[in-house]
């Protein structure tokens, strides 16, 4: 009875894999906040290397990965796939649950695969600074990592809410090099107008977005890194979904469900977005995106042009969204915390080939103490959404049935997560329709 299913490192993918090309229709091209007309790569410039600008538009299928970040990549990568023999015993189910755990990297989750690219192609175009947001601080935590290795400096903008219920995350970013502010703050006109309004507002991943790309924008040598929604970030990402399919090869199983929680849906996004051709041919694993209740963004939210960020600086994109002005409660998984999520991901919920759900925090710290007390690891909060919708899935199927999951992250640094878990302490949010009405009402209104 195996484990683990480890691929040696010669067959670690050379190359990402790009799904813009395959989709059909095509993808709804981002928009200019103030024009409305489509984006031309220029505009991107102020904030985002060449490289990357790219492979954003890019209609090449395969996309090669530089030989350094391959090189930091074999760090930690390729990433074991394990069955979860004793999670399925513990079940009882006659299903096949297999994770890919991402937790191993360095940062402890799936964002250094996007922030080593994305460090290396801002070096290699004379880049000195990189400045990001963070919301339960994997991200910033990923990117400070990355941009030490390719001897950068970066600004991290933290939210508060976070910053405050996770010291911790703010330790490992300086200790890494980096610094780091509670946003909120005062360094930028958008952090300053929503200190004037709430001098104790707990901030939001579209606030602190708007805050990093100010002050990328109003700075030379220095540009912004985003850690989710993007297409570039997503092809990054598609190393773990390639290497799931040989993983899955070598153990002599097809799978039928795969399954990820979806915060701006890049974890997501590269374990399924390899499996997209087969599916464009009627075949192909069911695809199950899972999401908090509190920040229900592809079940409640709808699809349309928003902004990315609060101070509605960035591109419309086309996506589903809870309107860019919505402060989702305070939850643990602060990762899942954004309004809107990627275009990529979106476009698939809208053609029908997505399945998603979302679940209370306690139905998710629950099911993430079973995989604790069976598989040995302690899962990220956001995470543990996937291992929910892993478990019902197993429950709902018949005997047989191979459902993947990506184990995004490790929980080490949410244990005041599990503290309150453990005395009942945490609150299962609801959202609120008329706070989502009173959002959706500060979409632009744009007829495409
Ligand atoms: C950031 C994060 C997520 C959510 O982000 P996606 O872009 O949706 O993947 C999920 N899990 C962990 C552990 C994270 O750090």
């Amino acid at each position: 009875m195996d484990y683990r299913i480890n691929l040696p490192e010669q067959e670690m993918p050379k190359q990402w894999y790009n799904v813009l090309p395959d989709l059909n229709p095509p993808l709804a091209p981002p928009l200019d906040p103030v024009t409305h007309q489509p984006l031309g790569p220029e505009k991107l410039q102020a904030i985002f290397p060449m490289a990357v600008i790219e492979q954003e538009m890019s209609s090449q299928r395969w996309i090669e990965i530089p030989e350094p970040v391959w090189d930091i990549y074999r760090l930690f990568r390729p990433t074991p796939l394990v069955r979860a023999h004793r999670l399925e015993a513990a079940l009882g189910t006659k299903a096949k649950i297999y994770y890919k755990n991402e937790s191993l990297s360095p940062a402890g989750s799936h964002k250094p695969n996007t922030a080593i690219a994305q460090a290396y192609y801002n070096k290699q175009e004379g880049v000195q600074r990189l400045t990001t947001e963070t919301g339960a601080g994997q991200w910033g935590t990923a990117l400070s990592f990355a941009c030490k290795m390719f001897g950068l400096e970066c600004t991290v903008y933290m939210v508060r809410c976070s910053y405050e219920q996770k010291p911790y995350r703010g330790i490992l970013i300086r200790s890494y090099g980096a610094e780091v502010f509670p946003s909120p703050t005062d360094k930028t006109n958008a952090g300053r107008a929503v200190l004037a309004e709430n001098p104790n507002s707990g901030g939001s991943l579209g606030l602190a977005i708007s805050e990093a790309v100010e002050d990328a924008a109003t700075h030379d040598n220095t540009k912004y890194s985003l850690g989710s929604v993007l297409n570039h970030v997503l092809l990054h990402q598609t190393i773990t979904g390639l290497e799931v399919q040989k993983q899955l090869a070598l153990a002599g199983e097809k799978p039928d469900v795969l399954v990820g929680c979806v915060g701006g849906g890049s974890n997501f996004g590269g374990l399924v977005l390899p499996f997209v051709p087969e599916k464009m041919h009627g075949k192909g694993p069911r695809f199950v995106a899972v999401e908090p209740k509190a920040c229900p963004t592809l079940t409640k939210g709808e699809f349309r042009y928003d902004y990315g960020d609060m101070a509605k600086m960035t591109p419309l994109l086309k996506m589903h969204t809870l309107g860019s002005g919505y402060f989702p409660p305070p939850i643990h998984a602060g990762g899942l915390r954004y309004h809107g999520d990627a275009p990529i991901v979106s476009h698939l919920v809208d053609q029908g080939m997505v399945e998603p759900r979302s679940y209370y925090q306690n139905d998710v710290f629950e099911a993430a103490k079973l995989f604790l007390q069976t598989e040995g690891f302690l899962p990220a909060p956001e995470t543990s959404h996937a291992i929910k919708a892993a478990i019902d899935v197993a429950r709902e199927s018949d005997p047989g049935t191979v459902i993947v999951f990506l184990y995004s992250g490790h929980g080490l640094l949410d244990l005041g997560a599990y503290d309150a878990y453990n005395q009942g302490n945490l609150k299962d949010d609801t959202f609120s329709e008329c706070d989502l009405q009173n959002a959706l009402a500060t979409c632009p209104k744009i007829n495409i």
